[in-house]
């Protein structure tokens, strides 16, 4: 992610990928992404259009840096899928897999996230994020949600609080994600879906596990 976001989620800096040059307190001057990249590209930064990148400078534009989503394709897995953790855990409810973050997100969680979109690529469609007790979703977690929206899965993020849905403005992430209030909400895509019962007609998948 090149737009790296402040604590608080208002204001947000920008990231060479190249050289690692910052370019800090934007939101304040320029407002949000969409602003911010129109003009950086008029000077001579080349990358994506969204703001999780990748970005280079003037300086570093005859590079060509591999895209997030090819290094996180080739890499290494971080974690074991079958690690325990008390902070994520991994659910599937009616053909949708839920993943519940049970503090605000950092290098640990979000790596095991990117392990899970990694092993969902090709198998599942829909991904519900329950943020219900985040208070914010850092530039890796947002980053990690654009990866999977990239590979076709369908991201809902539930229960987000005033500074997540800031953040996603402000970064004009707001387009990729459909947010919802309550999980049945996620769940359902327009139908009714009990999620009291998921043991109906739904084998195997209402399996709960841990990552
Ligand atoms: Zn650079």
């Amino acid at each position: 992610m090149t737009a790296l976001l402040s604590h608080d989620s208002t204001n947000f800096t920008l990231a060479c990928d190249g050289c690692g040059q910052l370019v800090t307190n934007l939101a304040p001057t320029m407002g949000t992404w969409d602003v911010v990249w129109s003009l950086f590209s008029q000077d001579g930064w080349t990358g994506d259009d969204l703001a999780t990148g990748p970005h280079t400078c003037g300086r570093c534009a005859r590079t060509s840096p591999p895209r997030m989503v090819e290094q996180a394709l080739t890499r290494e897995r971080t974690t074991p899928a079958t690690r325990q953790s008390r902070r994520l855990t991994v659910t599937h409810v009616a053909g949708v897999v839920v993943v519940t973050l049970n503090g605000n997100p950092d290098l640990a969680i979000n790596a095991r996230l990117r392990d899970l979109v990694l092993d969902l690529h090709g198998r599942v469609r829909r991904l519900a994020v329950d943020v219900t007790r985040v208070s914010r979703l850092d530039s890796g977690a947002l980053d990690v949600l654009v990866q999977a929206s990239r590979l076709c899965i369908d991201v809902c993020l539930v229960g987000a609080g005033q500074q997540i849905h800031y953040s996603l403005r402000l970064l004009n992430l707001d387009r990729l994600f459909r947010t919802c209030q309550t999980l049945p909400e996620a769940l359902s895509d327009g139908q009714t879906v009990d999620v009291s019962l998921p043991s109906t007609g739904v084998p195997r998948s209402d399996r709960v596990e841990a990552l």
